[in-house]
């Protein structure tokens, strides 16, 4: 039995599965990706421990490892301590120092902010950029200008740029509609690619939050969703492990789903969609409505929540929704009230083992789910 200690790092939840078909061309690099998938959720590993997790040879592991090593991605730490006979297996670690992420989030419509963070998620550097109203061409030379200041903060190589913005993204990161900044097609990680000569990968912000929460938040693999209250409201959904993107890549407007048709005018043209209760800005203004009356507004928007929750929780029968705004807002009546409404309305083995909760990550869920865009799109971890 090995007696070396249980590992430092946070277990982290299984990978999220690959959507895409893999090219015979891509074994080597799968492969790889799946060394480094292990050991980004725990390690250290022997090579011999890493051969038996992942069904590949020993010569196979033995031979990506030492490239790994190489390129600087892996440490080896040395030989494990354990009463086995015969040589001791040598431990192989992720280096977690070998590269940065340069990551912005693009979700706020005062303020860009970005960070540098290393390959475990760690923020090491921040910066923000007022946004003054800039939309269009000016609002991408804006995102250029943040990510070429974050870049030359880093003091690693820069594996990749990950962007979390808002809007309606495709897979190759053009961002085909995102009213608030005024781009309509616009191919934004093309763009900031070649002005960097980085990799770049872009994604929904609340999608790119979703992602934080499978990577770094403890997010349940029984099927996810969360719900980014800010200035807007957007949800990702995870479901057995891979993010669900919808056939024009909308999926988690619920939004703009309506919940009182004679609420108010909503953004997209209709009215009482649950935005316009949810929205950060809108809540705090009905709160200031009804001084004196603080939980009886919280509840009646966390019932709002509630019903449009119930037949999404219901048809996918979904382990848990997180939900990540201020906890000022979200904690307590409004919460309590979204799954009260939600456990009246479905049946009780769907509603009863739902966990619904507020993140962990904060403001940051944007920032971390942009470094792990890249770690999935550069080393294929997640
Ligand atoms: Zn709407």
């Amino acid at each position: 039995m090995s007696s070396s200690p249980a590992p430092a790092r946070d277990r982290r939840p299984p990978a999220l599965r690959r959507t895409g078909k893999a090219l015979p061309g891509d074994a080597r690099a799968h492969n790889r990706a799946l060394l480094l998938q292990s050991l980004f959720r725990a390690g250290p590993y022997s090579r011999a421990d890493l051969a038996r997790m992942t069904g590949l040879t020993r010569v196979t592991v033995s031979d990506l490892i030492t490239d790994l090593l190489a390129d600087g991605l892996v440490n080896e730490l040395g030989p494990r301590t354990e009463t086995r006979i015969g040589k001791p297996a040598t431990l192989i670690a992720l280096n977690t120092d070998a590269a940065h992420l340069v990551t912005l989030n693009l979700t706020d419509d005062q303020v860009l902010t970005g960070a540098v963070l290393d390959l475990d998620g760690r923020v090491l550097r921040r910066r923000a950029l007022p946004r003054d109203g800039r939309t269009g061409v000016r609002a991408i030379a804006l995102v250029v200008e943040l990510a070429r200041a974050l870049v030359a903060e880093a003091t690693r190589p820069v594996l990749g740029v990950g962007i979390g913005s808002p809007g309606v993204v495709d897979p190759v990161g053009t961002v085909l509609d995102a009213p608030n900044m005024g781009w309509v097609g616009v191919p934004l990680a093309a763009l900031v690619a070649a002005e960097l000569s980085l990799p770049v990968h872009v994604a929904n912000d609340a999608n790119t939050a979703a992602l934080a929460e499978h990577t770094f938040g403890g997010a349940d693999d029984g099927g996810t969703l969360v719900i980014t209250v800010g200035q807007g409201v957007g949800a990702g959904l995870l479901l057995d492990g891979a993010l669900v993107q919808g056939r024009r890549f909308a999926a988690g407007e619920i939004g703009h789903v309506v919940v009182d048709e004679n609420g108010p005018p909503s953004v997209c043209g209709r009215s009482g969609c649950l935005e316009t209760f949810l929205a950060v800005p809108l809540l705090r203004r009905a709160l200031a409505a009804h001084p004196g009356r603080p939980e009886d507004v919280l509840t009646a928007v966390g019932e709002r929540l509630g019903m449009a929750l119930a037949p999404v929780v219901s048809t996918l029968n979904l382990s848990e929704v997180v939900l990540n705004g201020p906890p000022d807002l979200l904690r307590g009546p409004l919460l309590d009230a979204a799954v009260r409404t939600v456990r009246r309305r479905t049946m009780p083995v769907v509603g009863d083992h739902l966990d619904v909760r507020l993140s962990d990550l904060h403001d940051d869920a944007v920032l971390f789910g942009a470094g792990a865009l890249v770690l999935s799109g550069q080393l294929g971890v997640a």
